[in-house]
């Protein structure tokens, strides 16, 4: 293990930032001059922590510069996600390149966690002493390392810092908290100030993100945006509490506009209920603005409460919206006050889809690390 000098981490996380940044960049970014960057890049090469691309023009009369890079045997963190059905566990370089994913489908239970374990083990095998960390993001309440409640799991209970063997922090995080941070740090919402991320699936959830930093709560459980009561007072949620919004935009809420039986699979029932309205089936197409006239009036008052400048929705939420886009945007309008109506902020699908929450945890797993390479 090394010990950098606070410059020497400063410009590191600068090439994390934007890999593949010039060394004559990196001296601007960092208000050196360029003999001080050489200094720091060789102190950094030696170490193994970055290396250099080919010389290059740096611009009209410019001087040659070379582009800062991951070192091909530098740091790793692992970082892993448990999805509803299939769980993956990648190798993450500085930059947040992934080198290598192993990945296998679950049926949730006690064998889940292990092979989850299997993948780590397998990873930290072919990796050794480059993985200095790891990050999980995982679908449900998480409290610290343990996951305090996923009924789709059936494995609430559990302490997942178990799947690590040692070696380097492990931290573990909601999936929507952790995909917002992925979008705020790596997506859509690079540039927002307060950024709203919000992923319906079986419910709603998310988080908000200052300057790419999410806001965790005192616990590690802020974000709950769905057991807000902007659904129906009279139907209560599985969480315990009346009225929760997650009710109001779930697959549950579909079935009920419709007639149909409660899903089972709650987020495939919702899909097709998507696709139906997108076929010309007019009661599905009805139902889905219900739940897109709830997603629009739910995202405004977000919007007035936090003074977000950006809004990312993932998951089904950029179908929902698709599907009735006319409803979703009359709906989020006259739900904002009178001061935001003239430029709303902008509600936009997020960028990494499926990958959000795994480049989430690995961001959490580098912030971890920092301290320690
Ligand atoms: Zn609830």
């Amino acid at each position: 293990m090394t010990t950098l000098t606070p410059r020497e981490l400063e410009l590191l996380q600068l090439v994390h930032d934007a890999p593949g940044l010039t060394r004559t960049s990196a001296a601007a970014r960092l208000g050196a001059g360029s003999g001080t960057v050489t200094t720091l890049v060789r102190s950094l090469v030696e170490q193994r922590l970055l290396d250099e691309g080919p010389a290059e023009q740096s611009g009209g009369r410019g001087r040659p510069t070379r582009r800062l890079v991951p070192h091909p045997e530098g740091p790793v963190v692992l970082a892993g996600s448990v999805e509803h059905e299939r769980w993956r566990v990648a190798v993450v370089e500085l930059g947040s390149g992934v080198l290598e994913v192993e990945t296998g489908r679950h049926a949730g239970g006690p064998a889940l966690v292990s092979a989850v374990a299997r993948g780590v083990a397998v990873l930290r095998g072919r990796f050794g002493a480059r993985v200095r960390g790891m990050g999980l993001a995982l679908p449900g309440l998480v409290h610290g390392s343990t996951l305090v409640d996923a009924p789709l799991l059936g494995v609430g209970g559990v302490d997942w810092a178990s799947v690590w063997p040692g070696g380097g922090p492990v931290v573990v995080g909601n999936d929507a908290t952790l995909a917002a941070l992925g979008e705020a740090r790596r997506g859509a919402a690079t540039d927002a100030d307060l950024h709203l991320h919000l992923l319906l699936d079986a419910g709603i959830g998310g988080a908000v993100t200052v300057h790419g930093t999410v806001l965790e709560g005192a616990n590690g459980a802020g974000g709950e945006f769905g057991h807000m009561p902007l659904g129906d007072p009279g139907v209560r949620c599985h969480c315990g509490a009346w009225g929760c919004w997650t009710v109001a935009v779930g697959g549950e809420s579909l079935a009920s506009l419709l007639g149909e039986r409660a899903p089972r699979t709650s987020v495939t029932y919702s899909r097709e209920v998507i696709a139906r309205a997108q076929g010309g089936d007019t009661a599905a197409a009805t139902a889905v603005e219900v739940v897109a006239a709830s997603l629009g009036r739910g995202i405004a008052g977000l919007v007035n409460a936090l003074d977000a400048d950006l809004v990312t929705v993932g998951g089904l939420a950029p179908e929902v919206i698709a599907t009735a886009p006319d409803v979703f945007a009359a709906a989020y309008r006259r739900g904002l006050m009178h001061h935001r109506q003239a430029s709303p902020p902008r509600v936009v699908e997020a960028r990494l889809g499926e990958d959000a929450a795994l480049q989430g945890a690995a961001e959490h797993a580098w912030t971890a690390v920092w301290p320690s390479l």
